[in-house]
């Protein structure tokens, strides 16, 4: 990728937001990515809070976009490799290992009962936990992955996204929130709406991606010293916000949770490796064989939070 990109930025300042997390208005450059997920191939930026160091995309994309984006095309640009030429889904023996692998985490902190999988997909937890005894119910925004699950599975979905639900307070077990938290525009708001239906001792459980592990850090680093602009790195298309362990964890606290567990794991590794070669692909295998060993330097954040009372209400302005 060459650098004749259009910029997103137009090369002006950054843009003076409100940090999701702290409130204050304060950034600095951290890196760059580039997509054409919002219309034309551009190179966005992505700033860190100076105060407490949360990552996100600045300027942030326009909401409605975003909304339609997910409702109309995601569908589309997301790979699909459980799909079969016969338009059924015949899920894999890694991704249902995967499945069970969070129930079972989930099923060590709260008995079995109602549980909302926000961003379901195709239903494949929802549909894995119904054999185990839980009664799920899903939330996702794209029609082609929510009529799947609703009409092909037989799964309780609402098409859309959670706060169009509205449902009542306190009334779910557990909420799953697998890879999604980093999409949202709002996700202080969203991890506030999920305290509100939870019932109180009630488990979330969260996926996201760490821009603190240590293959992320080692590509951009990578990056830096070929004096390149851009991260070539189509895993984060579509990603807002770029959480690590601490502001994950600070931004679970200020919405009225508890955490459990919490660690960083590493979860692509064939996938990751497979697609480097030569010294890139041995020291790529050298930082996973680093990252196995630790809890914190794996590429995929997975928390267990507790809800433990409502969220802080602060005035973005007195955080
Ligand atoms: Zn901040």
């Amino acid at each position: 990728m060459d650098n004749t990109l259009v910029d997103h930025t137009n090369g002006a300042a950054i843009v003076s937001v409100n940090c999701n997390l702290c409130g204050s208005d304060a950034a600095k450059d951290f890196f760059r990515i580039y997509s054409s997920v919002f219309g034309a191939f551009r190179s966005y930026r992505v700033v860190r809070c100076t105060k407490c160091r949360l990552a996100y995309l600045n300027p942030p994309p326009i909401e409605e976009e975003i909304l339609s984006m997910y409702k109309n095309r995601y569908y589309e640009l997301v790979n699909r490799p459980d799909v079969a030429d016969d338009g059924k889904v015949h899920f894999s023996e890694s991704h249902l290992a995967w499945q069970k692998s969070m129930l079972d985490r989930l099923e060590r902190y709260v008995p079995k009962g109602l549980i909302c999988d926000i961003g379901c997909g195709y239903g494949a937890l929802l549909n894995l936990a119904r054999t185990r005894g839980w009664e799920g119910f899903g939330i996702e925004p794209s029609s082609q992955f929510a009529d799947y699950a609703r009409d092909v599975l037989g799964i309780s979905v609402f098409r859309g996204i959670l706060k169009e639900r509205a449902f009542p307070e306190s009334f779910f077990d557990a909420v799953h929130l697998n890879n999604v938290i980093e999409h949202y525009s709002d996700p202080h708001g969203e991890l506030s709406e999920i305290n509100r239906i939870l019932k109180p001792d009630g488990i979330l459980q969260v996926l996201t991606p760490n821009i603190m592990g240590l293959t992320e850090r080692g590509s951009r680093l990578y990056f830096k010293l070929k004096g390149r602009k851009v991260l070539e790195e189509d895993t984060l298309l579509q990603h807002l916000y770029f959480f690590s362990i601490d502001t994950l964890s600070r931004m679970l606290k200020e919405s009225g949770f508890e955490v459990l567990e919490v660690s960083a794991r590493v979860t692509n590794r064939r996938r990751s490796l497979e697609a480097r070669r030569g010294w890139k692909k041995l020291g790529y295998r050298m930082m996973l064989w680093l990252a196995e060993k630790s809890s914190r330097w794996g590429d995929m954040i997975i928390v267990i939070a507790k809800k433990c009372g409502k969220e802080k209400k602060i005035l973005p302005r007195e955080r």
